[in-house]
């Protein structure tokens, strides 16, 4: 619609704001406190209280960006040249404010530009671009819209009660800053049909991008009043933060009952368990689902039950879990541990099994503090594991008697080797143990014949072919040309043996 039809069907049914909102914005909004000077008039203002000042020829003429102090007011003001650099001082503002006619709410979003231009007291130049009308019966939402390219402007009747994004260039932050005036609020919204918000719960929710978005959607679903009051704050909370419920609630159900999908029974042990307040919708749909047996054990075990809920992985922890007892004893058991995650039970179990226990033993399958339970097995683990490395990696090792240059060869025989040859070269050759363990690469080490506990250079062989793969110094540099010629020199060497059949434990 155009700005008169604007003016004519919206505008005009606006009622004033608060008349302490010029007031209010002067005081707490603008942010600077300045003492302006003009060095051609020889005049000085403070745009604190507007006192107005002669200045000497050249007093201030060094002032620009300190600090001085208000003759009038005694405020501290930062000196500003009125001729220097731009125009005059100017800041923007977003500011929301609130009107009601008895029945409707009114939410006014005025873009507000402020300028120091008259060298008097600030002047404020307003524009009204967002109004929002929120009553029982309906939520409505105006924007300007300004096309300042294509030259129209116009009102344009949007469906989506979020407030408008500030604007932005590009690269730069947005010079605006976002004010609420609240004061009078809750008079203002007792005269509207949104009375019953009026109080604590809004003073609360007074952030500039969902304060409109919650007004107006608890008209719109009296079903979130009806959870808020009802203890189930974060279900009624995610709606408006834009979550779908994904059916598990019934946003227009007229009881908590009916919005929850649930008998009154579990509504009340949902609460009395301190679950309501917490609880979101996929626990509230899986709940839905439960059995009425299994209602009652979620209750009790809710915590371990969530976190299974919510597991990434949770259908391989369940595999693991259901192979050695049931989901009931497992829920039971983790109630009582300080740590109620599925992963860590699980990596235990498989650790627990790696290392033969048997978990037939209520001891071993419920560990009495299951964390130092899992450390213990994972700690046995790893080492288990790397001394089964180490044997394979020495079965694999081929020794090389080769010299060249003041360069020595030693052959990786152990997990520790690579650990620490990757901790003093900073490259990666310790994630190779695996490999060098199922034969699959020959890991040496070139060190200089006079430093030989020194790691060097670290070079991975192919075992099959005698190819030197890769060759890596310190932080994965390249060859000097030296070891270029000793690397050349080497693999010659070893493919002279590997024809002789003198690599042979490589498999
Ligand atoms: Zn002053």
């Amino acid at each position: 619609m155009t700005k008169e039809e604007f003016i004519r069907d919206v505008g005009s049914r606006i009622p004033p704001a608060h008349p302490d909102t010029e007031w209010h914005f002067r005081e707490e909004c603008i942010r600077g406190k300045f003492l302006l000077y003009d060095g051609k008039k020889n005049k000085c203002v403070c745009t604190n209280c507007g006192y107005e000042f002669d200045i000497a020829p050249g007093e201030y003429s060094r002032m620009h960006g300190l600090q001085d102090i208000c003759p009038s007011c005694d405020t501290q003001a930062i000196c500003l040249s009125a001729g220097r650099g731009r125009k005059c001082y100017e800041e923007q503002h977003r500011l929301l404010t609130f009107a009601a006619d008895g029945k409707s709410l009114w939410v006014v979003s005025h873009d507000i530009l402020v300028r120091f231009e008259d060298f008097a007291r600030a002047q404020l130049y307003k524009y009204i671009n967002e109004v929002f009308e929120i009553n029982a019966d309906e939520q409505r939402h105006w924007r300007y819209k300004d096309g300042w390219y294509s030259g129209s402007q116009f009102w344009e009747e949007l469906k989506s009660l979020n407030v408008a994004p500030l604007p932005a260039a590009p690269y730069c932050m947005s010079k605006y800053t976002m004010h609420i005036f609240t004061e009078g609020i809750d008079e203002i919204i007792s005269n509207s049909d949104c009375r019953y918000l009026a109080g604590e719960d809004l003073r609360r929710r007074m952030e500039w991008s969902s304060v409109v978005t919650w007004i107006a959607m608890q008209m719109k679903y009296p079903a979130l009043e009806l959870l808020r009051k009802g203890g189930f704050g974060r279900l009624a909370r995610d709606r408006i933060d834009g979550f779908n419920y994904q059916g598990a609630v019934n946003i227009r159900g007229k009881s908590i009952e009916k919005s929850l999908r649930l008998p009154k029974k579990w509504v009340t042990a949902l609460r009395k368990a301190g679950i309501s307040e917490d609880i979101n919708s996929t626990e509230l749909r899986a709940f839905q689902k439960a059995s009425e047996k299994d209602r009652k054990f979620i209750v009790e075990n809710f915590e371990a039950w969530a976190d299974l809920l919510h597991s990434y992985r949770a259908e391989g922890y369940i595999h693991i879990i259901e192979g050695v007892t049931t989901l009931e004893k497992y829920y039971k058991y983790m109630t009582g541990q300080s740590r109620k995650d599925a992963v860590l039970y699980a990596d235990y179990i498989r650790n627990a099994k790696a290392l033969g226990w048997d978990l037939r033993r209520k001891r071993i399958l419920f560990p009495d503090d299951l964390v130092a339970a899992h450390d213990e097995a994972m700690e046995l683990y790893e080492a288990q594991k790397n001394s089964l490395i180490d044997k394979q990696i020495r079965e694999h090792a081929v020794d090389v008697d080769y010299k060249n240059n003041g360069l020595v060869i030693l052959c990786a025989k152990s997990q520790g080797d690579l650990n620490k040859e990757s901790e003093v070269l900073h490259h990666c050759v310790r994630t190779y143990g695996e490999r060098v363990a199922s034969g699959q690469a020959l890991i040496y080490f070139v060190r200089k014949a006079d430093e030989v506990m020194m790691p060097y250079y670290t070079l991975e062989i192919d075992p099959l072919t005698g190819v030197v793969v890769q060759c890596r110094g310190s932080h994965n540099c390249s060859m000097t040309p030296e070891v270029e010629a000793f690397r050349k020199g080497f693999e010659k060497h070893f493919q002279k043996m590997i024809k002789e059949g003198k690599t042979c434990q490589t498999a």
